[in-house]
């Protein structure tokens, strides 16, 4: 099978989760009930459903000098993730997310520290250039510091390094840079924010995808969640369903449908199939809690995918 190179740049975090009977106030402490220490951060979380899923991927990423860049380490090790790429900050720690939730309500409170991961320089872009040039998709977010995000765009546009820009987190972003963009992946949340435009239809949706055309961006899909993606091509638009699934956990369905998506279309599959095989890899993964430990196998997609089929 026809595998096109993808590198991912992107952000690294260290998930740290505690459990709790109720959401601390200010000054209070609280028993935890469970904590829990994994991978995270979106960008990883694309490299690893598209790892999974069968992709030649590459990642990106900067980590500090300390004990939670080896969780990164670690697990590229274990799926034999490449880490000739990972750069560090010799004074400023890994990335991490602290994740505290009320058992009972579900409820969360998060403090995201992006350290390491807001401080990649262009010297740093420098040294990695190379891979970026001699892949084939650059699958990139906006959860590093928004100048290095513009620099590898521009590095991968002007090379023929077809770019996948997730726009999550949500963030402004220089309107030169949509002209650079061969596929945007907001979800409707972020597509608001970039268009202006409310997604409540599909006539809507597509009202968004005309204004992410007029900006520059040669191809549209919004994630929407439950009900699946709006993809939008310059000639044609289209509705691709999710899969019904029975949902746990839907952290990281954006970066599970990123991953499966462009694992697809470096395989040579259409926009319309590789959004199925996101929608596919993104439903499986909501049956499971957690990110990087609920990417389905590649195994696991092609079941689902041939189940709806059959
Ligand atoms: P979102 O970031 O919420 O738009 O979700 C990203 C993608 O994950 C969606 O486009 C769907 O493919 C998938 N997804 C999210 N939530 C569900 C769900 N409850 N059931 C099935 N698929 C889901």
């Amino acid at each position: 099978m026809m595998k096109e190179k993808i590198t991912v740049f992107g952000s690294f975090a260290v998930d740290l989760m505690a459990r709790t009977p109720h959401l601390p106030v200010p000054g209070e402490t609280v028993k935890g009930s469970m904590f829990k220490m994994g991978p995270g951060g979106k960008g990883f979380n694309q490299c690893v459903a598209a790892k999974k899923a069968g992709a030649n991927v590459t990642m990106i990423t900067k980590l500090g000098r300390d004990t939670f860049a080896n969780v990164a380490l670690d697990t590229m090790t274990a799926l034999d993730i490449p880490k000739d790429h990972i750069m560090f900050s010799e004074d400023v720690s890994t990335a991490t997310a602290l994740i505290m939730v009320d058992e009972t309500t579900s409820q969360n409170e998060i403090v995201v520290t992006l350290g390491a991961c807001e401080t990649i320089s262009k010297e740093d872009i420098e040294k990695v250039k190379n891979e970026i040039i001699e892949s084939d998709y650059l699958l990139v977010q906006l959860e590093v510091n928004i100048d290095a995000v513009e620099n590898v765009v521009k590095i991968a546009h002007e090379n023929g390094v077809k770019v996948i820009l997730n726009t999550a987190p949500a963030r402004p972003i220089d309107e030169a840079l949509f002209s650079m963009i061969d596929i945007i992946t907001p979800n409707e949340v972020e597509a608001e924010i970039l268009t202006g435009v409310h997604i409540s239809d599909e006539t809507k949706a597509q009202e968004a995808c005309n204004i992410f055309f007029e900006k520059g961006v040669k191809n549209v899909v919004i994630t929407l969640g439950s009900r699946g993606v709006f993809v939008a091509t310059p000639d044609e638009s289209k509705f691709i369903p999710a899969f019904k699934v029975n949902a746990i956990d839907t952290t990281g369905a954006g970066d599970a449908f990123n991953g499966g998506f462009c694992t697809a279309l470096a395989e040579g599959k259409s926009i319309w199939e590789a959004a199925k095989f996101g929608n596919a890899l993104a439903a499986l993964s909501v049956t499971r809690l957690g990110t990087t430990t609920s990417m389905p196998t590649r195994e696991e997609i092609d079941v689902l995918i041939k189940e709806i089929v059959d």
